[in-house]
């Protein structure tokens, strides 16, 4: 899919997501900038057609650029490393975006084979990365995986 494609679907994706989760600032001055971040989140994993250039064997649609990997340690960091309930409100609300375009690119991949360079279940590589992905989800799983580590963390 060509880079206009996956900008429209994924802010076209953003906003949905934003009425369906009722997140509150949909008329706020600052929704320019978020749309922005989520053009940006709808780019992100065909960064992997930039780092070609240098790494030959990268490869475009490739397993890492094209996963939850960025979104699922990017959460993780977030409620691991952070105590502050509203600076963590604030990342959250600046990562939404974000993860909802990169979610967006990888559901919008399917169209064409929705192939994954060096894997053979492409298709559903990339549906349980959308998914991982979703924002909510990824928060969730973050928040409960920095429970789990915080513990062990404490002890180092
Ligand atoms: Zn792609």
């Amino acid at each position: 899919m060509k880079s206009w494609g996956h900008t429209v679907i994924g802010v076209i994706f953003y906003l949905l997501l934003l009425r369906i989760f009722e997140v509150e600032f949909l008329n706020s001055f600052l929704m320019p900038f978020f749309i922005i971040i989520s053009v940006c989140g709808s780019l992100f994993p065909d960064i992997d057609l930039v780092i070609m250039r240098s790494f030959k064997g990268f490869g475009h649609r490739n397993m890492f650029t094209h996963s939850a990997l960025l979104p699922l340690i990017s959460s993780l960091l977030i409620f691991t490393l952070l105590e502050d309930v509203n600076l963590i409100k604030v990342l959250k609300l600046i990562l939404f975006p974000f993860l909802a375009g990169i979610s967006s690119h990888l559901f919008a991949d399917l169209t064409g084979g929705g192939r994954v360079k060096g894997l053979k279940g492409g298709k559903y590589w990339l549906i349980i990365n959308g998914m991982l992905s979703l924002p909510f989800l990824t928060f969730y799983i973050g928040e409960i995986l920095s429970k789990i580590l915080k513990p062990f963390l404490s002890e180092i």
